[in-house]
């Protein structure tokens, strides 16, 4: 299933500054719905409703979003199956 992709590691639920080559994301702010221990969230059927900055990944955002760190697992995705059109972004852990 397309959700079973995602490994779970939260960082997109951060703040992120997206610069032409850096995805910097500051650990000091989380999206107020996330539980930071377990890096779940903690509305997720109802995210979307509930964060309207957050959003649910297609493979269209695997493909094209500048905006998740490259070590998201749909990023790899698209990587593996040669589907990625943007340029790879070194990721900046700011705390
Ligand atoms: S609503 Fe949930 S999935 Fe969306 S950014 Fe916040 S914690 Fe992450
Ligand atoms: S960055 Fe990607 S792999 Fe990590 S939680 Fe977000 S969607 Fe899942």
């Amino acid at each position: 299933m397309w959700d079973d992709i995602c490994i779970g590691c939260a960082l997109c639920c951060y703040e992120r500054t997206v610069s032409e080559d850096h995805v910097i994301i500051d650990l000091s702010s989380p999206c107020r719905f996330l539980d930071e221990e377990t890096k779940r969230c903690t509305v997720y059927k109802d995210r979307t409703r509930l964060n309207k900055s957050c959003s649910r990944l297609t493979p269209l955002h695997a493909m094209f979003s500048s905006c998740l760190p490259p070590s998201c697992a749909y990023i790899r995705w698209a990587e593996d199956h040669h589907i990625r059109f943007r340029k790879g972004k070194e990721m900046v852990l700011e705390s």
